[in-house]
C-alpha cells in the first residue's frame, strides 16, 4: 500500500479521550480571571484501521472559551458518533458534522481537526502544514506573557528569556490598579529597552475607566494594545482605536470568521489574535487571518493555557498562514507548565518556535505522562 492509498481508504477505528490536570509553576492574573495551581486540558487520540495514531488537544479556559466539562462532553458524547468509522481523508466533512453535532465547544472542535490532520499527515507521510497549503516560514518569533502578580518573579523570568533569546513580551494589564500597570511599563522601558513590548488587558477595563487607562499605556508606545474592554463592546473598541495612536488588537471579540467580518466593518481593531481554540479549528483560524489581511489588518498567533500538543497544532497552522506576521505565544510548554506532555521538548530555539518537518504534527505525546496526569 502506498501512502496515498492509506490516506484515501483508512478509517477511524479508535477514539479515546483523556482529561488531564497539568500543574503550573506560578499564579497568573488577567483582566478576566486568574490561573493558579493547574490547568485542565482534554487529549483526543484517533486510531486508523492500520493502527496509526493522531492526537489533538482541547484547551478550555472557563472564563474565556468554555469549561473542561463542556469540552469533555462534546468530545465523548456528541462528536464521537459522527467521527467513528469515517474515512480519515474526509476531514472537512467530519469537521462540518462535528460542528453541527454540538453548539459552541470550539476547543473540542479544534482538538478533533488537529487529531484528524495529525493522523492524515502520518498516513500520507507529510507534515500537517503541507495539508494546510504548504509552508511560508520555518520559524515563528515567540512572545512570552508577563502576568505574575509578583512582578519581581516576572523580572527573574525576563532574565531567563533574555538568556534564551526571546525578544517579545506581552504584559498582562488591568487586573490590579492603574499604578501597577504604569510602574511595570516604566520599569520595562527603562531596564529592557530592546524588548518588543505588547500590552493585553483581557477585557479588564470598564467603560468608565478604559479610555484614560489605555491612553496612558499608549504613551509607552507598545507594539499594540489588546482587548481593553469586554468582548461585546464593539463601539467602545472602535472609539478607543480612533484616539490612542497605537494599534489596537481584538482577541475575545473575535472567535469566528463572522466575528472577524463584523470587527472589520465596525472598525474595532488594527489586528487580531488568531487562536485555534477560539475558531474551532486550524482551517477556520486561517480563514480569520485571511479576512484580516484582506482588510489591511495584522494578525498574531495566540493560544490558551495549552500543552505542547496544542502548541504544535497552532504552529503548523501559522506555518501555513502568510497573514499571521506578528509571531506566536506558544510559551506555556516551556515556561509555564511544571511538566509538558510531549515525548520531545516543544521546539523553541533562539527565541523562535521551529516549525517541525516530520509527518503529522511532528511530535507525539508521552503516554506515560498522559496517564500520570489523567483525572478521569
Ligand atoms: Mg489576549
Amino acid at each position: 500500500m502506498t501512502h496515498m492509498d492509506g490516506f484515501a481508504d483508512e478509517r477511524i477505528a479508535g477514539y479515546k479521550v483523556w482529561r488531564l490536570r497539568l500543574p503550573v509553576v506560578s499564579r497568573r492574573e488577567h483582566g478576566i480571571g486568574a490561573v493558579d495551581n493547574a490547568v485542565e486540558i482534554l487529549l483526543l487520540e484517533l486510531a486508523s484501521t492500520s493502527g496509526l495514531k493522531g492526537y489533538g488537544e482541547a484547551s478550555p479556559w472557563s472564563v474565556f472559551t468554555g469549561s473542561a466539562e463542556a469540552s469533555q462532553a462534546a468530545l465523548e458524547r456528541y462528536m464521537r458518533p459522527v467521527v467513528e468509522g469515517r474515512r480519515v481523508a474526509d476531514i472537512a466533512a467530519i469537521c462540518a458534522d462535528a460542528a453541527r453535532a454540538v453548539a459552541h465547544c470550539t476547543e473540542a472542535k479544534a482538538a478533533l481537526e488537529s487529531a484528524l490532520l495529525d493522523l492524515a499527515g502520518r498516513l500520507a507521510g507529510v507534515p500537517v502544514w503541507a495539508l494546510l497549503g504548504g509552508k511560508c516560514r520555518d520559524e515563528i518569533a515567540l512572545s512570552v506573557s508577563l502576568a505574575d502578580p509578583d512582578f519581581d518573579a516576572d523580572l527573574r523570568l525576563l532574565e531567563r528569556l533574555r538568556d534564551d533569546g526571546v525578544g517579545i513580551v506581552k504584559m498582562k494589564a488591568g487586573f490590579r490598579d492603574h499604578r501597577f500597570d504604569i510602574s511595570r511599563l516604566e520599569r520595562l522601558r527603562r531596564d529592557w529597552p530592546e524588548l518588543d513590548v505588547r500590552v493585553d488587558f483581557n477585557q479588564g477595563l470598564t467603560p468608565g475607566d478604559a479610555m484614560q487607562r489605555v491612553r496612558d499605556v499608549a504613551g509607552f508606545a507598545p507594539t499594540f494594545i489588546e482587548q481593553p474592554v469586554t468582548a461585546d463592546q464593539f463601539s467602545l473598541m472602535a472609539r478607543i482605536r480612533e484616539t490612542i495612536g497605537v494599534p489596537l488588537l481584538a482577541d475575545e471579540s473575535v472567535f469566528s470568521p463572522t466575528d472577524m467580518l463584523r470587527a472589520v466593518s465596525e472598525g474595532i481593531c488594527d489586528g487580531v489574535s488568531v487562536k485555534i481554540m477560539k475558531s474551532g479549528g486550524l482551517r477556520r483560524a486561517q480563514t480569520i487571518a485571511e479576512i484580516a489581511q484582506a482588510a489591511g489588518l495584522t494578525a498574531y498567533g495566540g493560544d490558551m493555557f495549552e500543552s505542547g500538543m496544542a502548541h504544535l497544532a497552532g504552529t503548523h497552522m501559522i506555518a501555513a498562514s502568510p497573514a499571521i506576521t506578528l509571531g506566536c505565544e506558544f510559551y506555556q510548554a516551556r515556561y509555564y507548565l511544571a511538566e509538558d506532555i510531549l515525548a520531545e521538548a516543544f521546539p523553541i530555539r533562539g527565541g523562535k518556535v521551529a516549525v517541525p518537518g516530520g509527518p503529522g504534527l511532528g511530535i507525539v505525546p508521552d503516554l506515560d505522562k498522559v496517564r500520570r496526569f489523567a483525572v478521569v
